[in-house]
């Protein structure tokens, strides 16, 4: 039997109500404050333009948009009432996001990258009943419903046009009006009438799902994995004794002094780091969070200098941005304290090359891990702030109420060769309820007495410092982003012309990140000259049905067999090493 380790912080107490009430709950024993802080303090401030929501006008509007929501007419099928968000990070995804937290609805978070397809497989799977969009991605979202067999009505009556104007007060003049027309705007959903308080979830509701974002988890297509009301709650209150700086924020004034945080940075909502760290800490916390989409490193250094920012949540590949590119120079970025790094593995190099450079500037940072899944709502290990320097490369320690074990084998089978290793299985409040409608995939993910197997191969050292190892599961990451194998290979031998494909991951030490390479056998035998621009055809096919982050970056080899086992298994370790010396195409 393997060891369990529990934390070192002792146990924290864990309310059982709404997210929403945790984080943005009036009570008459402390009036002029929401969720504990004064109404009037910063909650979301827009990087560009430096337009800010006060927590108590993100409570109200939030409010305003779940009495519209309830009064909607919705579509008879429905039972759970679910809202699709799809837009890119917007001073208004807080309000689109907790509005349906407010009205009792379910959210699903869609990546906004993505085709019409892709979408479909989530509005579907997440029996959505609704769909707030980005003004840039109404077209996506039509497509898609016209796919569906949807009439012209029907789209008018699922499409919620969710931009930014309502709060800049003027038009979104990126979008031509036609693609607009005659379509409901969040601005039309407010200012309509308030509900007088949120939908509570106490008790035993606590269990309710709330957010469900798509994981492939160890295996196979994207699943929606089932939040829960307090599961959010137990991250925000595990993560709170290990955190650098809990201070309440009690200078309403941007930009901030006197050691109150800014929380920046500018992964996506969508995805469970983005919606924990950058949605819900800074709302927790009482610290005002900057909002941006999308990563260029001018603008970001801009918005730290700009915002005084304190901490900057990041993946990998933007440190290499940290490590290397002059924009560093060219903006003050004294104000940083923390650069936090999470959903990828972060080498120890990259780490000392940004603490380097950072001194050069005269900045004091520390650098910052934190491991965690979807499916554990995120964070499991984090590297508290007086460990930085003495544990570089290491995930971190615990967080409290979490148990641990590293398990070296399966059915006899070692998971790996390096001493001490183990996947790493994780129980706590924080483990998902489930993969929404799919009772096997959930069973195969957590064991009947709890442990959740998240497919990670880990070390632990004496002090409790865990590192990551090596991964287990077949998928992949591209600078943070989730590309399930099985959903390529799927895409790959839709191609008239191949007979067999396998997808694996390939390392980009360059960018901090793996890239999604495809191993094809095509129908026919080719020449020499045919396998190469067949490939590069290949690559370009590809690209053109799925997502950015899915594209086959790392290229495209041709080989005679895909590798698998008698069961028919592709042998990803088999390809994993041949790829050490291939050369791919693309
Ligand atoms: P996601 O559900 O998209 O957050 O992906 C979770 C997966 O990302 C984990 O199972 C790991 O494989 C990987 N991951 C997240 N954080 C880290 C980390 N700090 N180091 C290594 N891998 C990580």
């Amino acid at each position: 039997t393997d060891t369990i380790y529990t934390s070192a912080y002792p146990s924290v107490h864990i309310c059982r109500r709404s997210i929403f009430t945790h984080i943005l709950g009036v009570s008459s024993s402390s009036p002029g404050t929401v969720g504990g802080f004064p109404a009037s303090s910063p909650a979301f401030i827009d990087a560009l333009s430096g337009t800010t929501i006060s927590r108590g006008k993100l409570r109200s509007y939030a409010l305003q948009l779940a009495f519209s929501l309830h009064n909607l007419p919705l579509p008879l099928e429905n039972r759970t009432k679910t809202v699709l968000i799809f837009s890119p990070n917007s001073i208004t995804w807080p309000v689109m996001m907790l509005g349906a937290v407010a009205a009792g609805f379910r959210a699903t978070l869609a990546n906004s990258g993505y085709t019409p397809h892709e979408l479909k497989y989530q509005y579907i799977d997440a029996g959505a009943h609704l769909i707030f969009v980005h003004p840039s991605l109404v077209g996506t979202a039509r497509t898609m419903l016209r796919s569906l067999e949807c009439s012209e009505q029907e789209i008018r009556s699922r499409i919620i046009v969710a931009g930014v104007q309502w709060i800049m007060g003027d038009k979104d003049v990126s979008v031509p009006d036609d693609q607009l027309k005659d379509l409901v705007t969040i601005t039309q959903l407010l200012g309509r009438g308030e509900l007088k308080e949120e939908v509570s979830f106490d008790g035993e509701r606590s269990n309710e799902t709330v957010y469900l974002c798509y994981s492939s988890g160890t295996t196979g297509q994207p699943k929606g994995v089932e939040t829960t009301h307090y599961n959010i709650i137990s991250v925000l209150e595990m993560l709170k004794p290990v955190w650098p700086n809990s201070k309440p924020c009690l200078t309403p004034s941007i930009p901030a002094k006197g050691g109150v945080d800014v929380l920046f940075g500018c992964l996506p909502y969508y995805h469970i780091y983005g919606g924990v760290k950058l949605l819900h800490l800074p709302l927790f916390l009482g610290v005002p969070g900057v909002v941006m989409a999308g990563f260029d490193p001018d603008g970001f250094c801009a918005a730290i200098a700009r915002y005084r920012v304190t901490i900057g949540f990041v993946v990998p590949p933007m440190l290499v941005v940290f490590a290397r590119h002059p924009a560093i120079q060219k903006h003050d970025l004294t104000s940083l304290k923390i650069l936090f790094s999470g959903a990828a593995p972060l080498g120890a190099e990259l780490v000392l090359a940004v603490m380097k450079r950072m001194k050069s500037i005269g900045a004091d940072v520390d650098i910052l891990q934190g491991y965690g899944l979807t499916e554990t709502s995120p964070t499991v290990f984090l590297l508290p702030v007086p460990d930085a320097s003495s544990h570089i490369g290491a995930a971190g320690v615990l967080l409290p109420n979490l148990e641990v074990r590293l398990v070296g084998e399966t059915e006899g089978e070692p998971h790996t060769d390096i001493p001490g290793a183990g996947e790493v299985w994780v129980r706590g409040p924080t483990i998902m309820k489930g993969y929404l409608n799919n009772p096997t995939a959930t069973a195969e993910a957590i064991t009947p007495d709890g442990w959740f197997k998240t497919g990670d191969i880990c070390v632990r050292d004496k002090d409790g410092f865990f590192t990551i190892v090596d991964r287990r599961k077949e998928l992949i990451k591209y600078k943070g982003f989730q590309v399930p194998p099985a959903e390529l290979e799927s895409v790959l031998l839709q191609h008239a012309e191949i007979a067999d494909a396998a997808v694996i991951g390939i390392e980009s030490k360059e960018e901090a990140t793996e890239l999604p390479r495809a191993y094809i056998t095509p129908s026919r035998p080719l020449s020499p000259q045919e396998a190469s621009s067949f490939a590069l055809g290949v690559q370009n096919w590809v690209s053109q049905r799925v997502a950015s982050h899915k594209q086959l970056r790392g290229g495209v080899v041709i080989i005679d067999k895909v590798p698998k086992s008698a069961a028919g298994k592709i042998l990803r370790r088999e390809l994993r090493e041949r790829a050490k010396t291939d050369v791919a195409v693309g």
